[in-house]
């Protein structure tokens, strides 16, 4: 085959052009992937969805110039037979397939026990059967809580990185008791890596896995009764954005003061394709993908984005920009959380140079600034229509 628009791996070597099987990339991670593909590379990508919202723009129809490159299969991984035969097509599958919103683990554990990790195993099985090369999307969740948070509050341990940075083949994974459902996901995630790692062990199969930390950008999630159910639930970036487009305060759970680091989308991408492209490079790893210098408290995180909405947006910021909520009243029983998440870098840094650049206010302007023109006029729409009715 003909390299891949002139396309160079790590070491130099032409990159030949691939046919990849991207399950779940109508999401909000396979949708940057898809047009990252498509924009820089001459890859073909069967994707695979139950919904194509987000990828519209590249599939339906595809434009001409993508016709042959990019092609979508409606399908539920659940029960379809269709399956196989597109991973067999392909060279290489991405699983990117997930339930993966906090809000769903305590309160529909079931379901997230199955989509994560139930759902995944006949991806993994005809991987491994047809010896196709596999990248299985898991979670820093993994790591759940940092052994530094079972010290006292000003404990002086706390503050060694051997007691809270997360490293892929050294750290353990601290999960709380079964009665916190949170923990569904966490579990299931690493049920499903273990799974990989074995079939690599025992059966050869070609793997990499990705622990993505907290990845954010435009498309992610859904602005509840706008493009998503009224009562749902998102991840933390689209709820500030829900509050601050309907103008209402943001709520931090439990005080806001757990911390996570943010990783900008683009940013984030580079790092997948550099895995897509160098194989010998990525093959039997898993990768912790973030920025840990994009460190905050949730509560910074609202206090920084009501600043920068502000400012992208024209309008004045609230007066009570935030209020306390429990995580009872928030999120229901059986939540818990990560205390802290910063990603050691070292392991990919070694095997594929790649370094994360975006910082957190730049990308907050970018993405809040799509928010706006995105939302705004539906999200006022909808307020007249509500209080109309
Ligand atoms: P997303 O919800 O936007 O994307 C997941 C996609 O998978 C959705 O489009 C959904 O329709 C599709 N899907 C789910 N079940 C399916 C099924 N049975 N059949 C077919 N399609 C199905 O989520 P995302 O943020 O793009 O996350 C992608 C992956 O990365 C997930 O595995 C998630 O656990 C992992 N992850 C993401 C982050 C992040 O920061 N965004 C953090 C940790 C882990
Ligand atoms: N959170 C919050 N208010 C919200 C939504 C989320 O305080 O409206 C908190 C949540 O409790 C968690 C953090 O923000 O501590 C990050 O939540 P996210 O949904 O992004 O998922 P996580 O990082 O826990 O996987």
């Amino acid at each position: 085959p003909s390299p891949a628009s002139g396309r160079v791996d790590l070491d130099g070597a032409p990159v030949a052009p691939l046919t990849i099987c991207m399950i779940g990339a109508g999401g909000f991670i396979g949708s940057h992937l898809c047009e990252k593909l498509m924009a820089e590379t001459s890859h073909t990508v069967l994707a695979v969805d139950v919904y194509c919202d987000k990828i519209r723009h590249l599939v339906d129809p595809a434009p001409p110039h993508l016709v042959g490159r990019i092609s979508f299969h409606r399908l539920n991984i659940k029960n379809d037979s269709r399956l196989e035969g597109l991973i067999k097509m392909a060279d290489l599958t991405i699983n990117l397939a997930a339930i993966c919103t906090p809000a769903d683990y305590n309160t529909r554990p079931l379901d997230t026990i199955y989509s994560n990790f139930i759902d995944a195993l006949p991806v993994v099985k005809y991987c491994s059967e047809n010896s196709k090369r596999l990248i299985h999307f898991s979670t820093c969740e993994v790591y759940g809580k940092t052994i530094g948070s079972f010290l006292p509050k000003d404990h002086p341990l706390r503050k060694e990185p051997e007691f809270f940075v997360l490293t892929e083949d050294e750290s353990p994974c601290i999960f709380g008791p079964i009665v916190k459902q949170r923990w569904s996901y966490a579990c299931a995630k690493q049920l499903i890596e273990r799974l990989i790692f074995a079939e690599g062990a025992e059966n050869d199969l070609e793997f990499t896995i990705v622990r993505p930390f907290n990845w954010i950008g435009p498309r992610m999630d859904f602005i509840p009764g706008v493009d998503g159910p009224s009562e749902g639930v998102p991840r933390v970036l689209a709820c500030f954005s829900n509050n601050l487009l309907r103008r209402e305060p943001l709520k931090l759970v439990d005080g806001g003061e757990v911390q996570r680091t943010f990783l900008y989308i683009k940013d984030a991408i580079e790092a997948v394709v550099l895995m897509i492209e160098n194989p010998a490079r990525a093959n039997g790893h898993i990768f912790n993908v973030g920025n840990p210098n994009n460190e905050v408290t949730v509560r910074e995180l609202a206090e920084m984005m009501t600043e920068v909405y502000a400012n992208v947006s024209g309008e004045p910021p609230l007066e009570e920009p935030v209020i306390d909520v429990s995580a009872q009243q928030f999120y229901g029983e059986g939540y818990d959380d990560s205390d802290k998440r910063i990603p050691s870098m070292t392991l990919i840094n070694k095997q594929l140079g790649w370094n994360p650049k975006t910082p957190l206010k730049d990308l907050l302007e970018m993405t809040l600034t799509y928010q706006h023109k995105t939302y705004k006029e539906a999200v006022k729409t909808q307020m007249s229509q509500a209080s109309a009715s």
